[in-house]
């Protein structure tokens, strides 16, 4: 059983403040938490940083993916050290994760930058239903979507700095490999949690 942080940013984001470094250092600091997927904004440098930093430490798993930015919102592969050529359109970016064996997750669907109903049809193998950064209605209704789609729920703290760290994981029933962990996610092994157990995760945001 592992514990996974989905949707994280570092530096190479542009927007966000934790530095490869850092992260490598409270990963393997963490008690519970050692797989991470690393989902910076159309870069995949943050995660080949990352990948590099925590070589040294065989407890870390470091799952390669990217958060492509589309104009009809955001999408997440992962399992894939390529980049597509961007700008990318919001199904090209579905065909290429397909094209490349990745896996794609809907990250926060009803948020600002979400796909919105557009997440009803597009071929996803998990969507993202408990982000810190989504309020708890749009988390609810991402979970409301899965449950439709019979898609695996997944959880991620899309956190931009370091006290956004750790505060939601998945559940997964895999080995600490990144093709069993993409396998695991597919097969629906998954279970999102706040980190507060038996409590709802705080949301923030309006
Ligand atoms: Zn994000």
């Amino acid at each position: 059983m592992l514990r996974v942080d989905l949707h994280l940013h570092t530096a190479f984001s542009g927007d966000s403040s934790i530095s490869p470094r850092l992260l490598v250092d409270q990963l393997h600091a963490h008690p519970s938490i050692n797989v991470v997927a690393i989902t910076d904004h159309n870069t995949l440098e943050g995660y080949f940083q990352v990948q590099k930093l925590a070589r040294p430490y065989n407890d870390l798993t470091i799952l390669p993916g990217v958060e492509i930015s589309t104009k009809k919102g955001d999408l997440i592969i992962l399992g894939v050290e390529e980049m597509p050529n961007i700008p990318i359109d919001l199904y090209s970016a579905v065909d290429f994760a397909k094209a490349s064996e990745g896996i794609v997750i809907i990250p926060h669907p009803y948020r600002s930058m979400g796909i919105e109903d557009l997440a009803m049809n597009i071929e996803a193998d998990a969507i993202e239903v408990l982000n810190p950064t989504a309020t708890k209605k749009e988390n609810v209704m991402a979970h409301n979507l899965a449950r439709m789609r019979n898609l695996p729920g997944v959880a991620g703290t899309d956190a931009h700095s370091a006290n956004e760290l750790w505060t939601v994981y998945t559940e997964i029933k895999a080995q600490p490999s990144i093709d069993d962990v993409l396998r695991a996610i597919q097969k629906g092994a998954v279970k999102p949690v706040a980190w507060a157990q038996g409590k709802p995760a705080e949301m923030r945001g309006g």
